[in-house]
């Protein structure tokens, strides 16, 4: 992927001619004219921009300015090196020395020799390609910390982070919800008889058919063993026991086939409601596993529930 470049100059021509030339080399650019419109161009494309081209001497802001204020969002949003470039007409040893410390990564002397440029492009070209992969790997290792690499869904960490985060959509618009725990019934019985693997499939099957039926907004995740969590965000109170008899049924209304044999499965489902000021995440779990306790005591294949 070619390169992005902002080029920030007050002077028209220069602009004009950097662009032509980074353009002759199938880069693609954008511009601005000064400073400030250049923290802005970084604020609107930092997440394809590769590499600044900065002027130093600007009105409004200068270049130096401009890139410690930039280095600075960068810091605060977490976000990987960006390379600039600065070109000044000063020749002074101290204007090299300030242009790296306030967060340059060269520093070239205008009027600046085509050759030149195009060597400088090609190695950050370079720096731009290993800096794509790196976020690119960055975001495969999140998602694999975050994934249960059996069925493919949250696991226990991630489902407890959007747990919290769908409690505090709660408190602030007041819209109740739900929060169950879901386990398989007997599953010991269904590893005893039909072997390992068989409970394996069974479990990917399972979240294989809620998540083909998963209401939009709907979160499910696993805790542990055969043991899952369910978000039901916006949820009242009449609403619940259905929605969750309908994962139910979806679970039990047919065996789940593997290697020719069918294997019949039933899960037990215990809900608790959060208002917003009914306790903690802690709390909205443990109140759960009470009706998961007596789903399982009272026959299984069965959702509970109870009004506070
Ligand atoms: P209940 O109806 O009371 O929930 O009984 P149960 O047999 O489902 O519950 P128990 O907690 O006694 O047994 C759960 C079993 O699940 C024990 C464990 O070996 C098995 N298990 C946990 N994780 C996995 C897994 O990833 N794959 C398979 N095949 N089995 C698992
Ligand atoms: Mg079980
Ligand atoms: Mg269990």
């Amino acid at each position: 992927m070619p390169m992005k470049v902002l080029i920030v100059d007050d002077t028209n021509t220069d602009r004009l001619l950097l662009k032509l030339h980074l353009a002759k080399l199938g880069y693609r650019t954008i511009e601005a004219s000064n400073g400030k419109e250049a923290i802005e161009q970084f604020t609107a494309h930092s997440d394809d921009l590769d590499l600044i081209l900065m002027d130093v001497q600007m009105p409004y802001l200068n270049g130096f300015d401009a890139v410690r204020s930039i280095r600075e969002i960068q810091e605060q949003q977490k976000q990987e090196w960006l390379p600039v470039i600065f070109l000044s007409a000063s020749a002074e040893d101290d204007d090299v020395e300030d242009g790296i410390l306030a967060g340059g990564d060269d520093y070239l002397i205008k009027p600046i020799s085509q050759k030149i440029l195009s060597a400088k492009m090609l190695a950050m070209q370079r720096i731009a390609d290993m800096r794509r992969r790196l976020v690119e790997s960055n975001l495969v290792l999140e998602e694999l910390a975050s994934t249960d690499h059996l069925t493919g869904v949250a696991n226990r960490r991630a489902f407890e982070v959007m747990l919290e985060r769908e409690m505090s959509f709660t408190r602030r618009y007041g819209m109740p919800m739900a929060c169950a725990i879901f386990d398989l019934d007997k599953f010991k019985t269904i590893n005893d008889t039909y072997g390992h693997d068989a409970g394996d499939a069974v479990l990917v099957e399972v979240v294989r058919r809620i998540n083909k039926n998963l209401r939009d907004g709907d979160v499910i995740g696993r805790l542990g063993g055969e043991e899952f969590g369910m978000i039901l965000p916006k949820m009242h109170e009449e609403e619940m026991l259905s929605a969750f008899d309908r994962y139910r049924t979806i679970v039990a209304e047919h065996p789940v086939v593997h290697e020719g044999v069918e294997i019949p499965v039933t899960a037990s489902i215990g809900v608790a409601q959060y208002t917003g000021d009914n306790g903690d995440k802690l709390t909205l779990l443990k109140r759960a596993d009470e009706c998961l306790y007596e789903a399982k005591e009272t026959g299984r294949n069965k959702v509970v529930y109870h009004s506070e």
